[in-house]
């Protein structure tokens, strides 16, 4: 499965799965011309094959841009219960909800959903094909019971790595907002990550720390954490931006990949 991580942080996500025939974007929190700009910045063209638009949860910055997508490339919109409730949708765009806890097939893409703790009903997902699984956990004020067990075998996973704790206590947010975000619905912290990645009993291939915060957080800490929680696994360690794509490279997908790099 190729990922395509087109933005990641509180302004604006959005990212790119594609198997062999399905391709499907996962939040919509970046404007369309800037969606564009970053596939035009790898060298490529948008995806005229999107399948579905699936969004985690309606907060703006994976939400905002939905209808857009679903009417700019023609396909329905997935997401929970609650957030296709929760979020403005066009009237004729369609969404479709799914249940939380019940796999949801898209094309040849199984997605497997369980619920996490965030100040809107948001989802942890781990997208499947053909043996090869892709994990993707973001928003979340601290990590629940069972989330590693459902991140099982993940050859890839996409984690939060939102902030340094002593970075957002001395940082210039407003009192009520470092609450917000340093609590237990908030968002995840270097240290929450670490001991994720720690708690994990299958270590994945490849991990990306996802929606770190520009203000609370230092790539330089949130690579040192994960590292130091990863141990000398050979899990190859990469860190999406805010307002750069990262493309993973399909090579490295699948259980044959031999390309592992070291930390
Ligand atoms: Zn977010
Ligand atoms: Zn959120």
């Amino acid at each position: 499965m190729r990922v395509t991580i087109l933005g990641s942080g509180s302004d604006g996500n959005a990212l790119l799965l594609e198997s062999g025939t399905t391709s499907v974007l996962v939040d919509a929190g970046l404007s369309h011309r800037k969606l564009v700009q970053r596939f035009t910045a790898l060298g490529r063209d948008a995806p005229n094959n999107v399948e579905a638009v699936i969004v985690t949860h309606s907060h703006t910055d994976h939400a905002a841009h939905a209808s857009t997508y679903a009417t700019r490339f023609d396909c329905p919109i997935r997401a929970s219960e609650a957030t296709i409730a929760s979020i403005r949708l066009r009237p004729t765009v369609q969404a479709h909800p799914f249940t939380v806890g019940r796999p949801l097939v898209v094309g040849d893409i199984t997605i497997h959903s369980s619920s996490l703790p965030h100040d809107a009903p948001q989802v942890a997902l781990v997208f499947e094909t053909k043996g090869t699984r892709v994990g993707l956990v973001t928003d979340l004020g601290h990590v629940p019971e069972g989330l590693e067990g459902f991140l099982g075998e993940c050859e890839t996973l996409l984690l939060e790595s939102n902030h340094d704790p002593d970075m957002l206590a001395m940082g210039p947010y407003p009192e009520a907002l470092k609450r917000r975000v340093g609590g237990s619905l908030g968002h995840l912290s270097n240290g929450e990550a670490g001991d994720l990645l720690a708690a994990l009993t299958h270590a994945p291939r490849r991990v990306v720390l996802m929606h770190l915060s520009e203000t609370n957080n230092s790539a330089q800490l949130a690579r040192s954490s994960a590292e130091a929680a990863l141990g000398h696994q050979g899990t190859e360690l990469l860190l999406a931006q805010q307002r750069r794509p990262l493309e993973l490279d399909a090579r490295q997908d699948g259980h044959e990949g031999q390309l592992q790099l070291s930390l």
